[in-house]
């Protein structure tokens, strides 16, 4: 894993009195040399025409009359008495991390590496035209950008305790790019957004995901929401490229947050990372740093973790002891001593569990299913719980090619068929279903290949039998193909004493080639309302993440 750092990382420093501070570089280059890491990619800054790619000339025109003159009045969002004061050379400073996480980008877009970690980038509150939460310029969104000029497909994963709003903001209407953030609910913390019924607009509707969880949740529910999430996600949008922001400020010791994460989490998130960045985007990975202000306890392991996590290796088990004597003293002057021995931290960072955090994870639990259930298509989400299909380690067949993030499938079914690209979310063929789960599909059938199909499955939660997933490659829609496979697979039912259902979420769009909402919602209507089902609002949480979901039933 490619480590983007240099002599020029420091110099992003807004002073000594300021959170974000460069002294971090310090213990935690010294940490990750320690491990393994090399320098390998100095960053240096761009030509603005690069930042404008994600930020207006007015904006640039601001921060280089700041950088000038540090003294003028406050405008956007750079101010003497916020969180981006100005400061000589900021322009350069905030284009050199732009610089650092871009050429990564590219050097991964070459196949010069697979992986590249830049611990100096991760700045995701930068807007359009407005500096914000300690970032001036958005290198994450750059990176994002920069990849998208290329037509690739991008899944971004936000784990820093703060909404990564910035990334959200300027992708919000580009179906190509699936932001995810995980973070403390913006009802307490900054910037006061990143809530579950954020989803995107337009035609990317549905790619943008928040799972806002309660403070002092600690890192089992974060953990456990991050392995329900990230995987499905994954699978379902088919990226061609990942770029992750590893914040370090969810840790239980962090001063401007409130959740109970531990290093051991953040490691295991990026091995998480890791696994699904192999399985469905070529390998192609850039992981940044963040936040994070226990400079000395908490950032050093967490980016070496990250670090380790990218390059393939096994965590050790002792942080050096040489590592902790040169830095005991600086993290003591500090507050942030004694330096851990470990790199993993004990179980909750070592504080009891009391009954608030027990019920804040229980509110942020809730959150983290009522997502899945609005954002991921059903028939992942229940291959996943059924255990019927693994989104991490499993396999597709070898010889099935993925192009433009569509499924192809090659049948276990029956060795002369096969499936056409687009039918549904994942391949029928690599499930293994039980006889339990009373699966079955109708299917529509050109010569030996699959072109569209319906499954049903016995509802794993509720009585009845739940439709998965109703789908036609697109080359055969718009003839009735869905609508005459709905009938034949609903009749075929109807005599039986269990309820038909399905709920149709966002997360049914044709996630490579999506519809307008509007249009989606009303086909979607008229497919389920003229195969006989009676067709209703979604209700309760579902219809809070997205408002235009649909409850089918056939009682
Ligand atoms: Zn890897």
């Amino acid at each position: 894993m490619l480590l983007v750092y240099g002599p020029r990382s420091t110099t992003y420093d807004f002073g000594p009195s300021h959170p974000l501070t460069p002294r971090r570089f310090g213990p935690a280059i010294d940490l990750l040399e320690a491990v393994g890491a090399v320098p390998g990619l100095a960053p240096e800054p761009v030509a603005d025409a690069e930042l404008e790619a994600c930020h207006s000339p007015g904006f640039l025109r601001v921060v280089r009359g700041f950088s000038e003159n540090p003294f003028g009045l406050p405008t956007a969002g750079i101010s003497e008495y916020g969180d981006v004061p100005p400061f000589p050379g900021m322009h350069d400073a905030g284009s050199m991390v732009a610089g650092g996480s871009l050429r990564a980008m590219e050097a991964i877009r070459r196949g010069d590496v697979e992986h590249a970690f830049h611990p100096g980038g991760g700045l995701h509150h930068a807007m359009r035209d407005r500096a914000s939460g300690f970032c001036i310029y958005n290198d994450v969104a750059l990176a994002v950008a920069r990849a998208r000029r290329d037509g690739l497909r991008v899944l971004y994963l936000d784990f820093d305790v703060h909404h990564g709003d910035g990334v959200q903001d300027l992708f919000y209407d580009d179906p190509g790019v699936l932001t995810f953030s995980i973070h403390e609910t913006g009802r307490y913390l900054f910037p006061g957004t990143g809530f579950a019924d954020e989803i995107g607009e337009g035609r990317a509707a549905g790619t943008a995901i928040n799972v806002p969880l309660q403070p002092g949740t600690g890192e089992r529910a974060w953990l456990d929401a991050v392995r329900l999430l990230v995987p499905s996600l994954a699978a379902a949008f088919r990226p061609d490229v990942v770029v992750s922001q590893h914040g370090a400020d969810s840790h239980a010791f962090d001063p401007l947050a409130h959740l109970r994460v531990t290093t051991t989490a953040m490691g295991e998130a990026a091995r998480i990372v890791d696994a699904v960045v192999h399985r469905w985007a070529g390998g192609r990975w850039l992981a940044t740093g963040g936040g994070g202000y226990d400079a000395y306890r908490v950032v050093p392991r967490s980016w070496s973790l990250v670090w380790l996590a990218g390059a393939h290796r096994d965590v050790p088990s002792q942080t050096p002891e040489a590592w902790r004597a040169r830095w005991a003293g600086e993290a003591a002057r500090y507050g942030q001593a004694p330096l851990p021995e470990t790199f993993d931290d004990p179980p909750n960072a070592g504080f009891p569990i009391d009954a608030s955090q027990q019920a804040a994870e229980e509110l942020s639990r809730e959150t983290a299913r009522a997502v899945s259930a609005a954002l991921v298509p059903a028939l992942v989400r229940e291959a996943i719980d059924r255990g019927w299909w693994d989104p991490v380690d499993g396999s597709d067949p070898p010889d099935a090619p993925v192009p433009a993030g569509a499924p192809t499938v090659h049948a276990r079914l029956d060795a002369d068929l096969r499936f056409a690209v687009g039918v549904a979310p994942l391949p029928f063929t690599s499930l293994r279903t039980r006889p339990g789960d009373r699966f079955s599909m109708t299917a529509a059938i050109v010569q030996d290949v699959v072109v569209g199909a319906v499954a049903s499955a016995a509802s794993a939660t509720s009585p009845g039998r739940q439709i998965l997933a109703v789908g036609v490659t697109p080359e055969h829609r718009g003839h009735g193909l869905a609508t005459a496979m709905l009938r034949a697979h609903v009749d075929s039912f109807r005599s039986g004493d269990e309820p038909l259902f399905a709920t149709i979420t966002v997360a049914e769009r044709d996630w490579v080639d999506p519809l307008e909402p509007s249009l989606r919602v009303s086909l979607a209507r008229s497919l389920f309302e003229g195969a006989g089902l009676a067709v209703r609002p979604a209700s309760g949480s579902i219809r809070a993440i997205d408002p235009l979901a649909l409850e089918a039933t056939l009682e």
